[in-house]
């Protein structure tokens, strides 16, 4: 059975309590294979050694460690057959939306690669007695924590600014996704990136996730995963004064307003909440639609469902689920659908046959204040609800916990910068609903998180603004 080891100053590190996790196939839920289950002493191991390569990391002047970074972006492209497999086989995800999340992943390294050097600081101008101008400061060891539903994806996200920036890095991915991500360590080390800069550790999160929360040559963390793992480390980070990027969870509204082009919103809605089978922190899974428009709307939104290839092979427009207590626990919801009184006009009910896999489902007859509209279910299940006029429907997408995006379907350009100004969420997407582009900031509103990432503003969350006054 293949063992996948943590990747500590540029070597295979088998860990140190001796002990593995299995991880199952999502699409036999059969043994796959066994991961390293690290622990604290793991964690120490590799913060030695990214404190070992940071003082060279720091001072390579930051064009050269660019250029490193875009190479190793291109060897990322040239590489999917060795990095997509090994996601996919952790995933289940099928080759169509693998070869997309390559691409991100690429995207990242080749952004952060070309602006490593463009956002150092500024002068301010305090008179001729004076130069006085402000720099930024690498932290030093950055501990990146990763969920499971797109591993590399998420890991680039992090990743790439923080070593742009001159950072060195401890990365935890998700249990159940490790493989891609210590790959993914030795392609950048080919690249020219120097052993120890990048360090995977393997492990569950209350034994290495907690430990990078609690070491104390750990100046920073980016964390993306639940609320409730997001508190927890807030809780460690609030007695360190670590400073924390939390990218958490979301319920997001989409509205579709009585101007809307009809067939487009019903597809794009479809996409916004089964892209990765709905594992998406930023699915549309609240759809507000206008009153009027509402049995119309949900024909058509049930027909661009109806359409998608949910399964296991290449063309697939998604898999399965990745995790098995993420499967049970969407299951749990359609029974809290049943009881809340909803109607699934599609799906609603376990797929048959092996493996995880969930019809995507939408339920109408729903109101806001259901367990099924306010809770995030991650999963393809998306609830339409009715609005009448658009303060109403900014009062509904504004009443919920979480606030990570937010979609406006309408041909009124005037409506669409007025909503996308009262509504509070992170990013809004207007007339199609997707992901948005490595180079938008990403980040949350109230329970989905603080700080962002992606952009030129995650810059600024990797690095610690310093002000040089001197008196000429
Ligand atoms: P999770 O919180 O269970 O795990 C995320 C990571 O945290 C894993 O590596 C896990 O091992 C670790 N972890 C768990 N408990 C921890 C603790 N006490 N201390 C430190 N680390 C700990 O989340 P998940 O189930 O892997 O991922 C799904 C969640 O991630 C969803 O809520 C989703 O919305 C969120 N997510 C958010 C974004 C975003 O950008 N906002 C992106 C993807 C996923």
């Amino acid at each position: 059975m293949t063992k996948i080891l943590s990747h500590i100053g540029g070597k295979a590190v088998p860990p140190t309590t001796g002990q593995y996790i299995d991880k199952l196939d999502p699409r036999t839920s059969r043994k796959m294979a066994e991961v390293a289950a690290g622990s604290a002493a793991d964690v120490n191991i590799a913060v030695e050694a990214a404190q070992a390569a940071h003082e060279a990391w720091r001072d390579m002047r930051p064009d050269r460690r660019g250029r490193i970074l875009t190479d190793i972006a291109r060897a990322v492209r040239g590489a999917a057959e060795r990095l997509g497999p090994l996601e996919r086989a952790d995933t289940g995800k099928p080759g169509r939306e693998m070869l997309g999340l390559m691409d991100l992943t690429s995207q990242y390294f080749e952004f952060y690669g070309g602006i490593a050097n463009v956002d150092n600081g500024q002068i301010i101008d305090m008179g001729p007695e004076y130069h006085v101008y402000t720099r930024r400061d690498p932290f030093g060891v950055v501990g990146v924590i990763l969920p499971w539903n797109a591993p590399l994806h998420q890991a680039a996200r992090a990743i790439a600014p923080a070593l742009a920036t001159g950072n060195c890095v401890v990365a935890k991915p998700s249990e159940f996704t490790s493989s891609s991500l210590v790959e993914f360590a030795r392609l950048a080390e080919e690249c020219g990136l120097p052993a120890g800069v990048l360090n995977i550790v393997l492990g569950t999160g209350p034994e290495v996730g907690a430990a990078i929360g609690l070491h104390s040559g750990i100046s920073k963390i980016s964390f993306t995963g639940s609320v409730r793992a997001g508190q927890e480390l807030g809780r460690i980070a609030a007695d360190r004064l670590l400073p924390l990027t939390l990218e958490l969870g979301g319920k997001s509204a989409n509205i579709v307003f009585g101007d809307a082009d009809l067939d487009a919103a019903a597809k794009g809605a479809a996409f916004g909440f089964t892209w990765n089978s709905g594992q998406w922190c930023a699915a549309g899974t609240r759809i507000l639609v206008a009153r009027e428009l509402h049995d119309a709307f949900v024909a058509k939104l049930v027909e661009a469902v109806a359409a998608l290839d949910i399964g296991a092979h290449d063309g697939a427009t998604s898999g399965p689920i990745t995790t098995e207590a993420q499967y049970r626990k969407i299951l749990e919801y359609f029974d809290i659908a049943r009881q809340n009184g909803a109607m699934a006009v599609i799906g609603g009910r376990a797929s048959e046959g092996e493996g995880w896999f969930v019809p995507a489902t939408v339920y109408i007859g729903v109101t806001n204040e259901m367990r099924i509209a306010r809770e995030e279910i991650f999963g393809p299940v998306a609830v339409v609800i009715p609005f009448d006029g658009e303060a109403d429907a900014i009062r509904i997408a504004n009443s919920s916990d979480y606030g990570l995006a937010a979609g406006i379907w309408s041909q009124d350009i005037g409506r669409v910068h007025r909503v996308a100004g009262r509504l509070n969420a992170g990013r809004i997407l207007v007339n199609e609903y997707s992901g948005g582009f490595v180079q938008t900031p990403c980040g949350g509103y109230k329970s989905s998180g603080y700080g962002r990432e992606q952009g030129i503003e995650a810059l600024a969350h990797y690095t610690q603004l310093k002000s040089v006054i001197v008196r000429l």
